[in-house]
């Protein structure tokens, strides 16, 4: 299988994973560069992944469905463009030859939903695939705009409990900015900084800094460290009255909304 990153709007990613003939795309908040794609590479479009109703993640979705008739799939519980498969949490969907596994990540919205899949052959070697919209970033997290701070922490939890090697296809380039506040809470964290300076030579030379992977993002992501005591001393600091899990967490995620 074939990974492309598609850059849509300002810093969007939609994700196109390919085997040669057939295509699978999730989030495809805009269809002109898909079909562009599509087209470029000779391949039909067989289905359409969405994790959430954000319309940078959906805008393209009749457009190419109409286009190319492929199959749409999506979150049982939010409004996105009708007719689509209602997806809930353990179910599967099987395309392109591969079985992706539906977890539920509410959070960023109350519905959000990722799409991993344990076995993809890349050139070889076999790794598992997730898809995982705006609910983990590298070195970041999603704004909670439907959801609480416990609830994203534990949707994190499911993700960071995944395969380190898991590739990780997360819908916004905000590596850099996230880095920068990373930095901030954890100014002493060594692979936090090597990381950072290749990030910044991937954008230097135009290059997405994605996809990631769980075991990086274990390294380098705040918001998978708030149980390091490094990233709950900071959080303390930040606000005196944390006092578990879910009040670092929430402080961490209050902290990233007012640094500049
Ligand atoms: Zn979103
Ligand atoms: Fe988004």
């Amino acid at each position: 299988m074939y990974l492309i990153p598609i850059s849509a709007f300002a810093d969007n990613y939609l994700w196109l994973l390919h085997d040669g003939k057939r295509a699978l795309v999730v989030d495809p908040g805009d269809a002109a560069p898909v079909l562009q794609a599509l087209e470029q590479h000779a391949l039909q479009l067989d289905s359409i992944l969405v994790t959430h109703h954000h319309q940078d993640h959906t805008g393209g979705v009749e457009a190419l469905r109409k286009a190319c008739g492929a199959k749409v799939y999506g979150p049982a519980t939010e409004q996105i463009p009708q007719p689509f498969t209602p997806l809930h949490d353990g179910d599967t969907v099987h395309t392109l030859g591969l079985d992706f596994h539906i977890l539920e990540v509410p959070g960023h919205t109350a519905g959000h939903i990722a799409f991993y899949t344990p076995f993809c052959n890349f050139d070889g070697s076999i790794k598992p695939l997730l898809f995982c919209g705006d609910t983990l970033f590298s070195g970041g997290c999603g704004r909670l705009f439907e959801g609480t701070p416990t609830q994203m922490l534990s949707s994190l939890d499911k993700l960071a409990a995944l395969p380190g090697d898991t590739v990780v296809c997360c819908a916004h380039e905000y590596t850099l900015s996230n880095l920068r506040f990373a930095l901030a809470v954890e100014p002493g964290n060594a692979d936090l900084a090597a990381y950072q300076a290749r990030c910044v030579h991937l954008r230097e030379e135009g290059r997405p800094t994605l996809p990631t992977s769980i075991a990086q993002e274990l390294l380098i992501n705040p918001f998978l460290r708030t149980r390091q005591p490094s990233v709950a001393a900071a959080a303390r600091r930040f606000d005196p009255s944390v006092h578990d899990d879910n009040t670092v967490f929430a402080a961490v995620r209050q902290w990233k909304n007012q640094f500049k």
